[in-house]
């Protein structure tokens, strides 16, 4: 039965074109989605953490980064980055690597996407600043809401002064293209909304699609939104910050407003034994023993499901 299904995984690991491998392929797509980072915002280890999952990981060296993903187009050579995370330098140089785009020197990207303004999520953007980068006018898609906190507020409104970065708002639920030929629409998901409004974001390439959710509250506190978030989409990579809740021992499991994985895989079961290895999570907090115990993470990917990892890759 195992084997069966590891052998599902392959076969549809190969029609959707995803490798874990960071090896570029014999011949690369020309739209290509990787993931960059696959941890909750304070990434692996974890500043402040002194639990055996963080210990462990600074004692061999372990690191993961913040959730983020990054895309190549190769018919226009331009890149697009999704979330401004505090490891942007780490990233952005590993997406050049996989995209073989080096050596572009102070234009490291053309694009960035952010989904809320949450620190793994946007603090990365200091970095495009006069003290680091200091780009000229990278695009930054994003809200009204939260172009005009970028506008209003320091340090961010320095860098809109400067021209180092300029905010392009969309409209949610619309398709725009920050390039020709390559489909973006952000879709309203509810959050903890303090500075900014917080999207999902679907993306579109010239054969598949990907939707990408990395924070969300529980899907019970708003009906239908997974499966609208879900409708038309090759490769979902969804908001895994919580295993089943007993990895916080100390909350109430209603205390905790991300959906569980657990509960996500209760409800997308029969998808996930549809198409295994379509829908994956990220995000993964610190302590989710789906980092750590080979035996959690056997139980997910034998239900259908996978963790993402750093470095894997989508053809769009
Ligand atoms: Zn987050
Ligand atoms: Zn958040």
């Amino acid at each position: 039965m195992r084997s069966t299904l590891a052998v599902h995984l392959l076969l549809s690991c190969a029609l959707l074109g995803c490798a874990a491998s960071p090896r570029p392929a014999a011949a690369p797509a020309d739209c290509e989605l990787f993931v960059l980072g696959i941890a909750q915002d304070g990434g692996l280890p974890h500043f402040g953490c002194d639990k055996p999952c963080c210990a462990d990981a600074r004692a061999t060296g372990r690191v993961l980064s913040p959730a983020c993903l990054g895309v190549v187009d190769r018919r226009v050579g331009k890149l697009l980055l999704i979330e401004a995370t505090p490891a942007v330098e780490r990233q952005v140089a590993t997406l050049q690597q996989l995209a073989g785009a080096t050596g572009r020197g102070r234009q490291p990207i053309d694009a960035l996407l952010v989904t809320h303004a949450h620190i793994g999520h946007y603090l990365g953007l200091a970095f495009f600043g006069r003290e680091v980068a200091s780009t000229h006018e990278l695009p930054v898609f994003c809200t009204p809401r939260f172009a005009a906190f970028l506008r209003s507020q320091g340090p961010w409104k320095q860098l809109v002064e400067l021209d180092q970065i300029a905010p392009r708002e969309f409209v949610i639920g619309e398709w725009f293209e920050p390039w020709p030929g390559l489909g973006v629409r952000a879709l309203t998901v509810p959050h903890r909304d303090e500075f900014s409004d917080t999207v999902a974001y679907q993306l579109r390439g010239p054969r598949r699609s990907v939707l990408f959710v990395p924070d969300v509250d529980a899907w019970e506190r708003q009906p239908g939104l997974l499966e609208r978030l879900l409708e038309g989409v090759d490769v979902a990579y969804l908001d895994g910050t919580f295993f089943d809740g007993s990895e916080l021992p100390e909350r109430n499991l209603d205390e905790i407003r991300h959906p569980l994985m657990t509960r996500t895989m209760q409800r997308l079961g029969e998808a996930a034994r549809r198409q295994p290895g379509k829908l994956r999570f990220i995000h993964l907090n610190h302590t989710n023993p789906a980092l750590h115990d080979p035996a959690v993470r056997a139980q997910v990917e034998a239900a259908g499901f996978a963790i993402a990892s750093e470095g894997e890759r989508v053809s769009l």
